[in-house]
């Protein structure tokens, strides 16, 4: 299937995924739209990254999965892009796929058979693997609307400032308590396993505590070593984290009144400053990632 195909045809010149067939859905109009239904942001399946810049509800209600989607390749690319092709091609470096995770969404699949929904975190069964039967179409994808109490982020490092494939990504959620105490959180990591992994003893450990740096500095010691092989990361998960958490806790009045220019004024702020204090053991990630992609390949 073709719909942006900025990944397909990519994908076919390079000998992945081989076809004879191609199926253009861009004159599935119908499918085009990003829609808010009670609690949930309903993103059809022609909807592209430019989409979601532009709509209202995911701005105030998603806001993570605008700033990743903001970090998307170029204007070119998120005019053409969409969300169902970034996680169709399930690759840990798409952008979309750690929001969609931390938010809590469902993927609609759809084919002659009918329709049936699928958590997000079941979709992906690998390294740009999903559930997906071939005769499928994702119509949908749910993205459960944050409530007034609750705060999301995403964190992106790359190697330059735009049209960037990620070596990290990150996007976290939590709710808060009226004192500011964390009531529950959640947080995917993208390129640093086959697909986007939730950190759950990360999750847990913030639960009950106040967003401050300690707190951030803190949790990134036990999920790592649950990981072991990650560990040369952890200065720079001390870094995502901290300024993830951090932006939340000092910002959250900001959050709630978020403009167009938000995903900008984050960048400029925040990313920018991440990815200078990062650059010092990028070439350590590097080195790490490639050994780890042979352990993958080899397993
Ligand atoms: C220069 C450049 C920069 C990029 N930068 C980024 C980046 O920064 N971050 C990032 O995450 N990605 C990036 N990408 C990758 C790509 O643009 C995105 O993944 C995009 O969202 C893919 O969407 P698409 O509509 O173009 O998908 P397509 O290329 O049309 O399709 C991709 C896959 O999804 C399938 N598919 C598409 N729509 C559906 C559907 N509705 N139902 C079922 N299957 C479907 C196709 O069959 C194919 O397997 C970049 C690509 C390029 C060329």
């Amino acid at each position: 299937m073709v719909s942006g195909g900025t990944d397909v045809l990519v994908e076919l010149q390079r000998g992945v995924k081989p076809t004879q067939t191609l199926i253009d859905i861009t004159a599935l109009e119908s499918l085009k739209y990003v829609r808010r239904e009670g609690d949930e942001i309903v993103i059809g399946g022609l909807a592209t990254h430019n989409d979601v810049l532009a709509s209202q509800d995911c701005r105030s209600r998603a806001l993570s999965l605008v700033q990743a989607c903001a970090e998307v390749g170029a204007p070119q690319i998120r005019t053409r892009g969409t969300l169902a092709g970034n996680i169709v091609t399930a690759s840990p470096a798409n952008d979309t796929i750690a929001p969609l995770v931390a938010l809590g969404s469902k993927v609609v699949l759809r084919s002659e058979r009918g329709d049936r929904t699928v958590d997000i975190e079941a979709f992906f069964t690998g390294f740009r693997t999903t559930v997906m039967a071939p005769d499928e179409l994702v119509a949908q994808i749910r993205v459960r609307a944050t409530q007034p109490d609750e705060r999301s982020t995403f964190l992106k490092l790359g190697l330059r400032r735009a049209q960037a494939i990620s070596v990290i990504a990150l996007a976290a959620g939590v709710a808060l308590e009226k004192d500011g105490r964390v009531q529950c959180a959640r947080i995917a990591i993208g390129c640093v396993a086959p697909t986007i992994v939730r950190v759950p003893k990360a999750e847990a450990f913030l639960a009950g505590k106040k967003l401050i740096s300690f707190t951030t500095s803190a949790m990134s010691e036990p999920w790592l070593n649950e990981q072991g092989q990650w560990l040369s990361l952890r200065y720079l998960f001390d870094h995502y984290l901290t300024h993830a958490f951090g932006m939340q806790a000092d910002e959250h009045v900001h959050f709630g009144n978020v403009t167009t220019g938000m995903p900008k004024l984050w960048a400029d702020r925040h990313l920018y400053a991440v990815e200078q204090q990062a650059k010092a053991v990028c070439a350590t990630v590097l080195t790490n990632r490639a050994g780890a992609a042979a352990r993958v390949a080899a397993s």
